[in-house]
This record gives structure tokens, sequence and C-alpha cells, in this order.
């Protein structure tokens, strides 16, 4: 761990020498022969394994000092953030809070992720992000990630997997007190995709020590997963009921709005040009997975180079035909009820009521999911049919429905016949 001063003093001033350096060999120069000794006792080792995970070859250090006459030198710029970023972590520069579009299903994760920018460690430690695929988990953590770089943090973001193979790979080359050192001596400890740690119990035990460590020491973790700890299985007690210590978060599928609000960004990041027609039809038309969406729309813009045309929206009807099932527009509240008071046994006045017996609250809750997913309504909209305060019920109601359908197979089955029965109009 290195602290400010020892940074600003010794750290600093280091230049890289790279035509000097080979592969197995790296140059660096430093101010004075203090400077030098100091490094070469405290900070080489440490050096080497970074240029060793860039390389994979695990290079001599030689450090040596700067002659007064010799001033240019090529250095190499991302030697002394490397050291600061430490090896593993590769953040995405894209990924920043500026980017990210907020709305309703977005909205509290997003709030929490900036407050742990603004007070790490205190507020909320750790911060458990969860939601589906392609939703932002990853760019939300990596905006964090970001932040914390910016400020000259010690950050490491890595998988799940990526932390236990650097842990595989560190027993095999029996330096796992190096491993320990590099991941519990860092501001900002990142761990993605955590649900792959479930049933891997050497791991889960390594982490159980990482985190305590880090916890006590005020760093920061934060922790993203496809779903919230209570629900994945095989992960140990001790860590379900820490992951919830600080402050668990979801991303909810975003409403249509927000969809067309991070197309348009998409667009404008990548200089394509979409018209409001074409956004909204992929919008309305497209699954929520972001990642999905934004696939769409470079592979759009491509078949349009290609083809030297301009993207109209029978153009994107043209080439996305196989991809998008088409919503009907015509399909309405009023039939989705139909649908599934029909299937559900439940009337469909019941439904429509305010009654909270079990059975209607679930039919209603998947009424409004399918509206949601079939319907362009917006959430808003949703809330005002069923007489509702505001959206909120209405993302509660989604969450709950999605939060089923990721833990049962059956019930999603469920959800997808439902579904096709109201889009053939049976
Ligand atoms: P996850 O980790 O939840 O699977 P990602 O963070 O990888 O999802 O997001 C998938 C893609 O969608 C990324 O390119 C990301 O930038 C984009 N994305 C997701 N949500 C948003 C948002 N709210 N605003 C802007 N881009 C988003
Ligand atoms: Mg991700």
């Amino acid at each position: 761990m290195v602290n400010e001063i020892e940074f600003n003093r010794y750290l600093k001033n280091i230049r890289y020498i790279e035509n000097q350096s080979k592969s197995d060999l790296v140059v660096l120069e430093v101010l004075n022969p203090f400077i030098a000794s100091w490094i070469k006792t405290k900070y080489s080792e440490k050096i080497a394994d970074l240029f060793e995970i860039e390389t994979n070859v695990k290079p001599k250090i030689e450090i040596r000092i700067k002659s007064k006459k010799k001033q240019k030198v090529k250095i190499k710029e991302g030697l002394i953030q490397d050291i600061k970023l430490t090896k593993s972590t590769i953040l995405n520069p894209a990924y920043t809070f500026n980017s990210f579009i907020v709305g309703h299903s977005n909205q509290f994760a997003y709030t929490v992720a900036k407050s742990v920018c603004e007070q790490p460690g205190k507020l909320y430690n750790p911060l458990f992000i969860y939601g589906g695929v392609g939703l932002g988990k990853t760019h939300l953590l990596q905006s964090i990630g970001n932040i914390f770089a910016s400020q000259e943090k010690v950050v490491i973001y890595v998988t799940i997997e990526q932390f236990l193979n650097d842990f595989t790979d560190h027993l095999r080359n029996k330096t796992p007190d190096r491993f320990r050192e590099k991941y519990r001596n860092c501001d900002l400890l990142v761990i993605d995709d955590i649900q792959f740690i479930s049933g891997k119990e050497k791991i889960q035990e390594e982490f159980f020590h990482t985190f305590n460590e880090l916890y006590q020491s005020k760093k920061q973790i934060v922790l993203a997963a496809d779903k919230e700890p209570r629900n994945i299985a095989g992960l140990e007690d001790r860590l379900k009921s820490r992951f919830v210590w600080g402050q668990v978060a979801d991303i909810q599928p975003p409403e249509l709005e927000t969809k067309i609000a991070i197309i348009k960004k998409k667009c404008e990041l990548d200089f394509i040009n979409l018209s409001n027609d074409v956004i909204e039809y992929i919008a309305t038309n497209m699954d929520e997975n972001i990642r999905e969406i934004e696939g769409t729309i470079i592979k759009l813009n491509a078949f349009s180079k290609m083809i030297g045309q301009q993207i109209t929206l029978e153009f994107t009807k043209e080439v996305l035909k196989e991809q998008i099932k088409e919503k009907k527009e015509n399909i309405t509240i009023d039939q989705i009820i139909e649908v599934v008071s029909k299937e559900l046994n439940v009337k469909p006045s019941e439904i429509k009521s305010k009654s909270r017996s079990q059975s209607i609250v679930n039919a209603r809750r998947i009424v409004i999911y399918l509206a949601r997913n079939l319907t362009p309504n917006s959430m808003p909209i949703i809330a005002n049919y069923f007489g509702m305060k505001d959206h909120t019920a209405v993302s509660h109601a989604m969450k709950k429905i999605n939060e089923i359908i990721n833990n049962d197979a059956n019930f999603k089955v469920i959800i997808s016949q439902l579904s096709n029965k109201i889009n053939t109009n049976e």
C-alpha cells in the first residue's frame, strides 16, 4: 500500500525508459541514489508484477539514477498510473456517470453509486448492485472505479472469475501472500458478477477474509450480481449477511422513456444518426437488454453504410425483421387483463380492484408486467389505469415479477405462454 506522502516523495518522478527496456528487463530512472535504493527494496517486486500482467514475462527491474545532462527520455505515461491502479484494473474510460442515463429503473442504484464516491468506505459499505443482464451494472461499477482512479486512489476492478484465477495462479506460484497484499491494500475493491462465487467454497473463504480486512480498514467494497444476496444459491451465510451490511440497490429494466434516452446517448457517442421514429421503434420493440439494443444500433448502422441506404423506418424494419417481434400496437391493458383473468381464474373486476388478497395481487402484478412489456404504456400511464398513486407501485410490481422469473423457471414459462396468448389474440 502506497500512502500519499511516499508516493509523492518516491514514486511520482520515476521514469520508464522504454528504449532501453526489453521484454525481460525494465529500466527505470529516478532522481537520486536514495530513492533508487528505496524503490529497489520496497517496490521492484511489485513493479515486476505489474509488467508481468501486461507481458506475461516477469522482467528484471533495473533502477538508474537520472544523469543531469541527459534530460530527454521517453516516458511511458501509464506506468505510474499502473502502479497506483494495480495490475488487474482494466477500467473502460467510457463508463462514467456522465454517460449513464438515469430513469426510474436505475435512479436509486445511480444515486447510491455516486454517494459512494463522495463518502467512500463510510456511507454504504459494501454497495451491492443487482439486476438483469445488460442493464448497466458494470457501467455503474466502472463509473465508481473511474472516479476513484481519477483521485489517484488504488482501484481494483475484477470479475469474481478473475479474482479466482488470480488466486489460483498465486497459489500455484506459492505466493498467496502477494495475492493477499494486493487485494487487501486497495482503496476500492470492485467485484463484478459475484453470483459466480456460488458453490465455490475455497474462494468464498478467501473472499471472506479479504472482505473483512477491507471493511475493517474502512476501504470501499462494491459488488454486483444478477440477483440479490439472499437469492444467490450456494453462498455462505456469513457472506450473505455481510453483503447486506451496507446498501443493496437494484437496477430494473428501463422503461420506454429511459430506453429512448439511452439509445439517443449511444447514437450521440458513436456518431450514428437515427431519426426519432426509428429510435422509438427500436425502444418499443426490443427487450430491455441495453447491450443487445446497442448491438442492434451498430448492426443497423453497418448495414446502412454497406448498402449505401439511409436508415429509414422501413429500412430498420427490414433489417431487424428476424430479430424484432413487433409489438402489436393495438394490444390494450384490457385485453391483457382478459387473458390473465381467464388463465389464472381471477375476475377482471378483481384485478382492477384494490384487493390485497394474495392471488389477486399476483394476477395484478402479472398484468402490470405484461402491460409494460407488450404495450408502449409508460409506468405512470399504467399506474393511472389502476388508480395507483404514482409509478412506484408499478415499479414494485415489475420488480416482484422479475424476481420470481429469475428464480423460478416454471413461472417464467407461464409468463411467456401468457405473452404468446396475448400476442396471437387467441
Ligand atoms: P450489466 O453489467 O448489467 O450486464 P452493462 O453495464 O455491461 O450491463 O451494460 C450494457 C451496455 O449498456 C453497456 O454498454 C452500457 O454502457 C449500456 N448501458 C446500460 N445502462 C445504461 C444507462 N442507463 N445509460 C447508458 N448506457 C447504459
Ligand atoms: Mg456486467
